[in-house]
C-alpha cells in the first residue's frame, strides 16, 4: 500500500504521517515513512541543490533534479519496500512536481507528470491526502524554526495560489485515488478522517 501526503508548507502533512504511521504499527502493519526529495543519500545531495539554489536554477533543470531525485528514491527504498509488503507512508510525490514545477515554476504541467511517470516507471499511489490550506493559514502556520528558503516561499503568496490551485485541480480530476481535507481542522480530526480511509484500504 503505497499512500502519499501533499500539501503546501506548513499544511500538517509531518505530524499527519507520524500519526498514521503510529497507528498503522497498532494495526500490525510494518510502516516505512519517507519523503521526497531526500528520501535517500543521494536524494539528501539533491534536496541540498535544489532547496539552497533555487531561484538560481531554472525552472526545467529544477524539475529535472526532482525527477532524478525520485527515480532513485522509488528504485531504491520505496519499491523493495512495497515489494516486502510494507505500507509506505510518503511525504510529496509525483503532484508535488506538477504543483511545484509544473504551476508553481510555469513549466507544461503536463509534460512535468510525464517526466516523473518515466522517471518513476509508472509508480502510483494507492491513496493521496491533500492537506488543503489557503496561503495565509499556511504563512501562519509557519514558525522560526523553517529554513529561509521557506520563508521566502511562503510570502510568494501568488506562487503558492498557483500550487494550491493545481492540487485541487489534480485531486478533482482523480477523485478516486485522492483524498482532499481541510488543512484548518484540528489534528484529531484530520487524523480520523485519514484513518477512516485507509481503514479501507488494508
Ligand atoms: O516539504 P518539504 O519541506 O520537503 O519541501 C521543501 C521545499 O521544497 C518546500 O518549500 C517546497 O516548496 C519545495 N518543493 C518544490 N517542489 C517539489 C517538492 C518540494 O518546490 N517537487
Ligand atoms: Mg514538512
Amino acid at each position: 500500500l503505497f499512500i502519499t501526503l501533499e500539501g503546501g508548507d506548513g499544511s500538517g502533512k509531518t505530524t499527519q504521517a507520524e500519526r498514521l504511521a503510529e497507528w498503522l504499527a497498532g494495526e500490525g502493519r510494518t510502516v516505512l515513512r519517507t519523503r521526497e526529495p531526500g528520501g535517500t543519500e543521494v536524494g539528501i545531495e539533491v534536496r541540498e541543490i535544489v532547496l539552497h539554489h533555487r531561484g538560481d536554477i531554472t525552472p526545467r533543470a529544477e524539475a529535472l533534479l526532482y525527477a532524478a531525485d525520485r527515480a532513485h528514491h522509488v528504485a531504491t527504498v520505496v519499491r523493495p519496500a512495497l515489494g516486502r509488503g510494507d505500507v509506505v507512508i510518503q511525504d510529496r510525490y509525483i503532484d508535488s512536481s506538477v504543483a511545484y514545477q509544473g504551476a508553481g515554476r510555469v513549466l507544461d504541467p503536463d509534460a512535468v507528470r510525464r517526466l516523473s511517470e518515466w522517471a518513476t516507471e509508472g509508480l502510483r499511489p494507492d491513496l493521496t491526502i491533500l492537506l488543503d490550506l489557503d496561503a495565509d493559514a499556511a504563512r501562519g502556520r509557519l514558525d522560526e524554526a523553517r529554513t529561509r528558503f521557506d520563508r521566502l516561499e511562503a510570502e510568494a503568496s501568488e506562487f503558492h495560489d498557483r500550487v494550491r490551485s493545481a492540487y485541487l485541480e489534480l485531486a478533482a480530476a482523480e477523485p478516486e485515488r485522492f483524498l482532499v481535507i481541510d488543512a484548518a481542522l484540528p489534528v484529531d480530526e484530520i487524523a480520523a478522517a485519514i484513518r477512516d480511509r485507509v481503514a479501507g484500504l488494508l
